[in-house]
């Protein structure tokens, strides 16, 4: 008999089969499955217009075999067969969608991904078999033939007596090596597993004989009660349950089947926060089913976290996780897309392209969004516990890029209230806010405590404002790149341009920092280059001194961005306010016409005073000590 060689792609890709050192080989049994459930799609679509064609929908079906002495596995279908001419040219010569993804040059590396992301279908069966028998009788056919490989070598096709139309693959499994355990594809529950995990939802049956214990009915004899015995029986069962719970109407799911499917597919514990299921139809269509976990994954903030969805091409499993349909802002939504207009073996190259699923990608952003929007505004408590977990992420998500997302998630932004006394939106505040009122007020810090006891923030309290409280790194940024909220700037509590003052009392103050502008010249002197400016302030009730700051840089973001590695000396500029109508303020000037050098001293603690207030350092707190307790021992 001849034997055949492969074309030189096929053989590459088969090589690549054959030496792989692909652990997630399983995958081959879903290609498989997947081609036969094409091959009975395919026969019961030319039913429908072939006469000649009858099929009984009720009959089709893939079963699956094991024989474990024999080391075979072998699944068969009744769908359309393949001719001879079809096995030469389908098992010879690699698929279109196979074709595409080896015209790049791949590395090993790469390959790997290949098989991991997309199978690469009937291959894949050299993963786990030295030898592959393809029988098949097709619907156009009298005659029958069987494919036959043992890998690289090439292949033989010779007649069979294949009665029934349609293909049986019998796959020879390796023997275990070192590294694999082969044995595991003869291994009845493995199998079944595989099924359910990869082709539960394959729309035809997927039947195994199947071991049951099963009680024995036993006559008792009088008077006693019958003993109880066991036997093992065989029974073909369908082993796949055929409909996706997402394809499901959503009026017939119970929420705790929801529920479960969540917990037994994405390996959670807890019930989710929320489920969102999707039908689309039109244009694209798509089911999905996407889930908000209750707790933000261990993981999450580690480069180790992977967004994305499980992508499903008619109910078959093609990608675990395609990162292509979530934003990294929603990156801790889980869940899975099912859609007809997505190709079984899309590459990586073709999704980023894909129309359909861009489009789809689309779609589910906005859903997210709205199902967010309508918890905030029907269930607040829900959407706490939603924030809690994820605010950080959103904001991160407004900030990022420049703020080229901003606009999609500013409703969903909350901060902490200082007359509401927790987290808020900008849209509440802003529908609070005083007569008059022309600025969104915050102030930072490490905690709400520590903000509330600023100096400068008691002013702004006391006039009846309100003021959100930002204790997360991020949250100043966030504001920055939002620049405005329904035309209504955000003001720093801490920046020097406060304005709450009457134009009578901007006008006196004003003229009072230039009767003292010498004073102040000779106190920048004292404290020389770190601050800006010193002057008078009336911002501060009973305070004496604050630290406020002029410029887009607040004290606040100088802090974070100095804390990022390679990000030495950046400077906020500071003004050091100090409070008229406090004490301290005749003592300087008395200290300024007669005792310079203390003058320069009282500068020095107030400096350090503001800075500590403001959870900034002191440099050189030995000599701020030393000082303090001079001055109090006059
Ligand atoms: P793909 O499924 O992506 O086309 P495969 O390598 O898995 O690539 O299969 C190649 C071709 O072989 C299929 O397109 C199909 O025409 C044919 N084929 C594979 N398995 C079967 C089967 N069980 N019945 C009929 N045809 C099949």
């Amino acid at each position: 008999m001849e034997t055949k060689q492969f074309k030189a792609e096929s053989k590459r890709l088969l090589n690549l089969m054959i030496n792989s050192i692909y652990t997630n080989k399983e995958i081959f049994l879903r290609e498989l499955i997947s081609n036969a459930s094409d091959a009975i799609d395919k026969l019961y679509y030319r039913s429908l217009t072939d006469k000649n064609i009858k099929v009984n929908r009720a009959d089709l079906e893939i079963r699956v075999d094991i024989d474990k002495e024999k080391r075979l596995l072998k699944i068969t279908d009744n769908g359309c067969g393949m001719t001879e001419e079809e096995l030469e040219n389908n098992l010879g010569t690699i698929a279109r969608s196979g074709s595409l993804l080896f015209k790049e040059e791949n590395k090993e590396q790469k390959d790997v991904d290949i098989i991991g992301q997309f199978g690469v279908g009937f291959y894949s069966a050299f993963m786990v078999s030295d030898l592959v028998k393809v029988e098949s009788k097709s619907v156009d056919s009298e005659k029958a033939y069987t494919w036959t490989s043992k890998g690289e070598e090439g292949y033989t096709i010779e007649e069979s007596d294949k009665k029934e139309n349609g293909t049986v693959i019998t796959l020879h499994i390796k023997e275990d090596s070192e590294e694999e355990n082969y044995s595991t594809f003869l291994d009845s529950y493995k199998i079944q597993e595989l099924i359910r995990k990869y082709s539960d939802y394959i729309r035809y049956p997927i039947k195994m004989e199947v071991e049951h214990t099963k009680e024995k009915e036993v006559k008792a004899e009088e008077g006693k009660e019958a003993k109880k015995e066991y036997e093992t029986v065989k029974e073909i069962e369908t082993i796949n349950s055929m409909i996706p719970i997402w394809k499901k109407n959503k009026s017939t799911v119970k929420e705790e089947e929801y529920n479960n499917f969540y917990k037994e597919k994405f390996y959670d514990y807890e019930d989710p926060l929320k489920v969102i299921h999707v039908s689309v139809e039109g244009q694209f269509s798509y089911n999905a089913l996407l889930y908000i976990p209750s707790h933000v994954p261990f993981d999450y903030y580690t480069k180790e976290y992977q967004k994305g969805l499980q992508l499903y091409s008619n109910g078959v499993l093609i990608m675990e996780k395609c990162e292509e349909l979530l934003p990294d802002y929603f990156g801790f939504v889980k869940g899975l897309v099912d859609s007809p207009d997505v190709s079984l073996n899309i590459s990586r190259e073709m999704l980023q392209q894909d129309r359909q699923l861009r489009a789809i990608a689309k779609n589910i952003e906005n859903k997210i969004k709205s199902e967010l929007e309508k918890m905030l505004m029907n269930d607040r408590e829900k959407y706490d516990k939603f924030f809690k977990a994820y605010g950080t992420q959103l904001k991160f998500g407004a900030y990022d890029n420049y703020g080229m997302n901003k606009d999609k998630l500013k409703e969903l932004l909350m901060f902490y209230s200082s007359t509401e006394q927790k987290l808020v939106t900008l849209k509440e505040y802003v529908l609070r806010m005083k007569e008059g009122q022309e600025n969104i007020y915050y102030a930072c810090g490490e905690s709400v405590d520590k903000i509330d006891l600023l100096p400068q923030v008691e002013l702004i309290k006391d006039k009846g404002y309100e003021i959100l409280y930002l204790t997360e790194n991020v949250d100043e940024f966030v504001l920055q790149v939002l620049m405005e909220y329904e035309g209504k700037k955000f003001q720093n509590a801490s920046a020097e341009n406060v304005n709450l003052d009457s134009e009578e009392e901007k006008e006196q103050l004003k003229k009072l920092n230039e009767e003292n502008k010498d004073m102040f010249a000779l106190m920048k002197e004292a404290i020389a280059g770190e601050v800006q400016d010193i002057r008078f302030t009336h911002r501060l009730k009973n305070h004496p001194v604050c630290l406020t700051t002029e410029g887009a840089l607040s004290i606040e973001m100088q802090k974070v961005i100095n804390q990022m590695p390679n990000n030495g000396a950046l400077k906020a500029q500071t003004i050091l306010e100090i409070n008229e109508n406090h004490e301290i303020a005749k003592k300087l000037k008395d200290l300024y016409n007669n005792d310079k050098e203390t003058l320069k001293k009282y500068t020095k603690v107030l400096y350090s005073q503001a800075r500590l207030i403001e959870g900034l350092s002191v440099e050189n707190p030995t000599e701020i000590s030393n000082l303090v307790c001079e001055i109090m021992a006059k």
